[in-house]
């Protein structure tokens, strides 16, 4: 064997996954296709994420980055607003995390999980893996010189995010039960941001057309503003990409007070019909993690931490078997996981019905009902004491008869 494990893609759920491994004494080889720093969506983090980033190693590196605090989400339709501080959650509960520019992110990630011992290597774009009795040959190739290089390891953790390189290579995808979406999206620098403790509050502004938009403040300065929309709306808009994307947010008065002197230092970047889901999350040598499982939609700012509780439960659990201990992969995996991603769909769909969206605005809430709300939104979507979390569905409907 050349490795004990070979970790496809630096993300989050790469390092995360390599960086908890490295540190059980195990050897990782990382293979990251692009070179880094690079730019990624995905900057708002969830309270949830610091507890992995702590449990992997790696908490003290993203915090002597000083990135934006981020003590609440806000969210907000014309006049009417509603704020979910994490300071009023469970106890045990993480009450902050941060904005993150992911390029810089991912960089002190992947950077620290080298100290841990990881073995990264960028430029390495994984195309081909044969699985056999004893684990994996992995092909890579030099994305510069097109050299190949074949690997042989233990066990494969597929943390290739959009690339989704094992759900392509081992015909697992399936298609999402979420509409396809367009999101458009740029930075900024010199919006109004609030003052003190709200400044790093994301922004989750219902559009008057049956949108939203996100707004994301940076300790550098820059903003990321972004707008997610049906098809049509993008098509109804005639121009280029940020033509469309400043047209659309002005039609909402509390994003253009924000940024009426705002000017964008990002070309606009385009995406759409980014969910995706597959048949299995496991096989003999292999897992998959983050978004190169199933990925559902950017409004709730789940990715990441999705992608950090998947990778840190897939590496626990090859550590155990590289330990010899049994492991139940589809109870204490792909179970585990499916939950986690199933509370969010639950409030996904909601969201996207129109129905959660007067809830979570209403002032009125029980305070009981409101910290429920708030764990989930700070992405803990696996503590059976929320009732959201024990039964999203039928919690969200008795939420919804309230009126
Ligand atoms: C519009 C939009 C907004 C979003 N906003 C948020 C947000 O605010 N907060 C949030 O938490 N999430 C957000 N997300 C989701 C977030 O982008 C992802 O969930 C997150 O990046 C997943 O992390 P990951 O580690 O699984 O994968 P990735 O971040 O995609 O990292 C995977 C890595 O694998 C590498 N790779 C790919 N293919 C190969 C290959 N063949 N060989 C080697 N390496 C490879 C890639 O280069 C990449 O570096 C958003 C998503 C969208 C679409």
């Amino acid at each position: 064997m050349d490795t004990d494990v070979l970790v496809i893609g630096a993300g989050p759920a790469g390092s995360v996954a390599g960086s908890i491994l490295a540190r059980h004494h195990h050897r990782v080889v990382m293979l990251e296709a692009g070179t880094f720093p690079r730019f990624q969506i995905g900057e708002s983090l969830l309270p949830r994420s610091n507890d992995i980033l702590a449990e992997a190693g790696l908490l003290d590196a993203v915090v002597a980055r000083g990135y934006q605090a981020k003590n609440a989400a806000l969210f907000l339709q014309g006049a009417v607003r509603e704020r979910f501080c994490f300071a009023e959650v469970f106890p045990g509960q993480r009450t902050q995390t941060f904005q993150v520019p992911r390029g810089d992110f991912d960089q002190t990630l992947a950077t620290t999980a080298r100290q841990h011992g990881v073995d990264v290597r960028f430029n390495q774009r994984v195309e081909a893996v044969a699985f056999d009795a004893g684990g994996a040959l992995v092909t890579a190739s030099d994305v510069e010189t097109e050299a190949r290089t074949q690997l042989r390891a233990r066990f494969v953790l597929d943390c290739s995010g959009y690339g989704r390189v094992l759900p392509r290579l081992l015909a697992l995808e399936r298609p999402s039960v979420l509409t396809p979406r367009v999101a458009l999206f740029t930075w900024v620098e010199g919006d109004e941001r609030p003052a003190g403790d709200h400044e790093g509050d994301i922004w989750i502004c219902i559009h008057p057309r049956g949108a939203w938009a996100w707004i994301i403040p940076f300790s550098n300065g820059r903003t990321s503003v972004g707008l997610v929309m049906e098809p049509a709306v993008y098509e109804s808009v005639p121009g280029c990409d940020r033509d469309r994307l400043f047209k659309l947010l002005f039609e909402d008065e509390n994003i253009l007070q924000r940024l009426r002197r705002a000017v964008p230092v990002l070309k606009t970047v385009k995406l759409q019909a980014w969910s995706s889901a597959v048949e299995r999350l496991h096989g003999t040598g292999w897992a998959l993690t983050g978004n190169a499982a199933e990925f559902l939609d950017p409004v709730f700012s789940s990715g990441v931490t999705l992608a950090l509780e998947s990778a840190a439960r897939a590496a626990a659990l090859v550590h155990r078997s590289f330990s010899g201990e049994p492991v139940d992969w589809a109870a204490e995996y792909d179970g585990v996981v499916l939950k986690a991603v199933g509370v969010f769909k639950a409030f996904v769909r909601s969201w996207y019905a129109g129905e959660l969206q007067r809830v979570l605005l209403r002032a009125d809430k029980a305070d009981a009902i409101k910290r429920s709300i708030t764990a989930i939104l700070g992405g803990y979507v696996l503590d059976s004491n929320n009732p959201f979390v024990r039964e999203p569905e039928r919690a969200l409907a008795a939420l919804l008869k309230l009126g």
